[in-house]
């Protein structure tokens, strides 16, 4: 064994907050959903097309949901293939589905161009379609109770690899495949793989791409789309700069310092009182409430007097909490709390006028609820 050493041990979570590409591996190619409208028009410009295709392409695929060329037709057929080629590159391959609830929570695994692997959940509700999106391959931010933690980070996602995931949802309601129906994808939030905050540029490039009105983005409203944080400060101050009005939601799980530096290691970069600072200063820039997750884990931070000091923090501010069980990963010596004790949680949180919901956890069969998508199989090299 001369000469094998062991692999370093990874860097801290709090190191690996912007991520860049692994060396050695390639960029996703680029694609339509990258590019704002003049970035489309220049191009096609470049490939010595009349700029005005780009607003063909666009029209095909953010109005009418297409990406085949084929079905392109008031596109000259020989320009068809350089144009897909060069801006509709296949970012995404579908390699596994599953389905629970009749078929209205599906989970799609992902193939990136490179090997990655990524999960999307699409949940059809009566009222509502939700896509829950991953922003990144993996996370780099190491939470014990999350699956997609245990993992580790593998690289971030290109605006137009999270774009796609809300697309194939939205193309396959169109379709009429998702039982109940045709629709529309009528929310969308960053609760995937990943760290949303952590791969800034490109998640808000996506947030623009799903929000803009047809045929510049998808025509989802900002208020219906959701970017969730560990709580990486610096992030959600500039988040709260860009006029825009999304919600923001912060992963709290704790508290008090001491358990969420365990929890929600990033708390050891930034305390419970700054996180929540920054959130309160995004409710005052967006007039948006902040949702507060909070996963119950039972006897570890579902204690009545966590409920009160969470009560405490959060009386009168722009916020509503939103308890989630813990969905149990593989390995893990964690469970849910108690029902009752998760009762007594939400009333004492109550008490204090605070808004308070406890998370459906759609798609625990299927390993698609909050927490459970990692990927299985690993990228191969
Ligand atoms: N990195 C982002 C978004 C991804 S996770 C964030 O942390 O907010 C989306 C939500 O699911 C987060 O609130 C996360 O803390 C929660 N979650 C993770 N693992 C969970 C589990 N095992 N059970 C319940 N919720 C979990």
């Amino acid at each position: 064994m001369t000469g094998s050493r062991p692999a370093a041990a990874p860097p801290p979570a709090v190191l690996q907050l912007e991520q860049p590409d692994r060396p050695g591996r390639r960029r996703p190619p680029r694609h339509l959903a990258d590019l704002d409208v003049a970035g489309r028009r220049a191009a096609v410009a470049e490939l010595g097309q009349p700029a005005f295709r780009a607003d063909q392409l666009s029209r095909h695929y953010f109005a009418r949901l297409t990406d085949d060329p084929e079905l392109m037709t008031d596109l000259p057929s020989a320009q068809r293939a350089e144009l897909a080629a060069a801006l509709l590159p296949r970012l995404l391959t579908a390699e596994r589905e599953l389905t629970c609830d009749g078929g209205t929570t599906r989970k799609t695994l992902w193939r990136g161009f490179d090997g990655a692997y990524l999960e999307s959940v699409l949940m059809r509700y009566p009222d509502r379609v939700t896509m829950c999106v991953s922003s990144q391959a993996g996370c780099g931010m190491a939470c014990p109770f999350c699956a997609t933690g245990q993992a580790g980070l593998t690289r971030n996602l290109s605006a137009a690899e999270i774009v796609t995931q809300v697309f194939a949802g939205a193309a396959s309601l169109a379709r009429g495949e998702v039982p109940g129906g045709p629709g529309r994808v009528s929310n969308v939030v960053f609760m995937g793989m990943g760290e949303p905050l952590a791969n800034y540029a490109s998640v808000l490039a996506a947030v623009r791409r799903i929000t803009e009105p047809a045929p510049g983005g998808l025509g989802i409203s900002q208020r219906s789309v959701t970017v969730s944080t560990v709580g990486l400060v610096p992030a959600i101050e500039r988040l709260a700069g860009e006029q825009l009005s999304v919600r923001l939601a912060v992963s709290l799980h704790a508290p008090d310092d001491e358990l969420r530096d365990e929890l929600v290691p990033v708390n050891r970069r930034w305390k419970v009182a700054e996180v929540l600072d920054a959130a309160w200063g995004y409710a005052a820039a967006t007039g948006r409430r902040v949702s507060i997750e909070y996963a119950m884990i039972r006897d570890v931070n579902d204690h009545a007097w966590r409920a009160d000091l969470l009560g405490e923090l959060l009386a009168g501010r722009l916020a509503h909490v939103n308890l989630i069980p813990l969905n149990p990963t593989p390995g893990s010596r964690w469970t849910a709390s108690d029902p009752d004790v998760a009762r007594e949680f939400t009333e004492r949180i109550a008490a204090r006028g605070v808004p308070v919901t406890v998370r459906d956890t759609r798609g625990t069969q299927i390993d698609g609820a909050c927490g459970q998508l990692a990927a299985a199989s690993r990228p191969v090299g």
